[in-house]
């Protein structure tokens, strides 16, 4: 049980990083969406979420009695992921943020699904809550994301062909 609780925690700093990431990341590419306003808009609606997300998750551990001085350190676990779907540099970023962002918010939301497990199987019926709600959010924004692709896709494309590459990416 000790053990389980130890594991349950891990995973709880685990998803502090992810929600992290997740802030850093989502600002980037929301200065880079005025051509994408709703886009923008709902992107900028979950960073807010996101930053609740993180004070949740830190709440969390501040009642476990986890240290938790050392949480704004040592955060690059969760950015490998990103760096491979999104790779480099080429013209279209918007449209390959868009499907790191979609895939980010699937990720976030199996970690979760995993962690209520474990705050199950140590009785931590208000971490179990959180992680709810955290999952939840992110499941509503990937099925968001998800929907607007073909739209996303479909936008660049026309600004592509009209203003070439340097107005679409904007
Ligand atoms: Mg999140
Ligand atoms: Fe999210």
């Amino acid at each position: 049980m000790a053990d389980t609780r130890e594991t349950m925690i891990a995973w709880l700093r685990d998803a502090y990083a992810m929600e992290r990431q997740a802030i850093d990341m989502m600002e980037a590419h929301s200065g880079r969406l005025d051509s994408y306003p709703e886009l923008k808009t709902r992107i900028d609606q979950h960073i807010g979420d996101t930053k609740a997300q993180a004070q949740r998750l830190e709440d969390c551990l501040q009642a476990l009695g986890t240290d938790t001085s050392s949480l704004k350190t040592g955060l690059a676990r969760a950015s490998s992921l990103m760096q491979s779907i999104l790779g480099s540099a080429t013209g279209d970023e918007v449209v390959k943020n868009a499907i790191g962002e979609a895939s980010f918010e699937r990720f976030e939301a199996a970690n979760y699904r995993c962690l209520i497990a474990a705050a199950e199987a140590c009785g931590e019926m208000e971490v179990k809550r959180v992680c709810e709600q955290n999952l939840r959010e992110e499941l509503e924004m990937a099925e968001w994301l998800d929907s607007q692709l073909p739209m996303v896709t479909r936008k660049y494309l026309g600004l592509k062909e009209t203003a070439g590459t340097s107005e679409a990416k904007r």
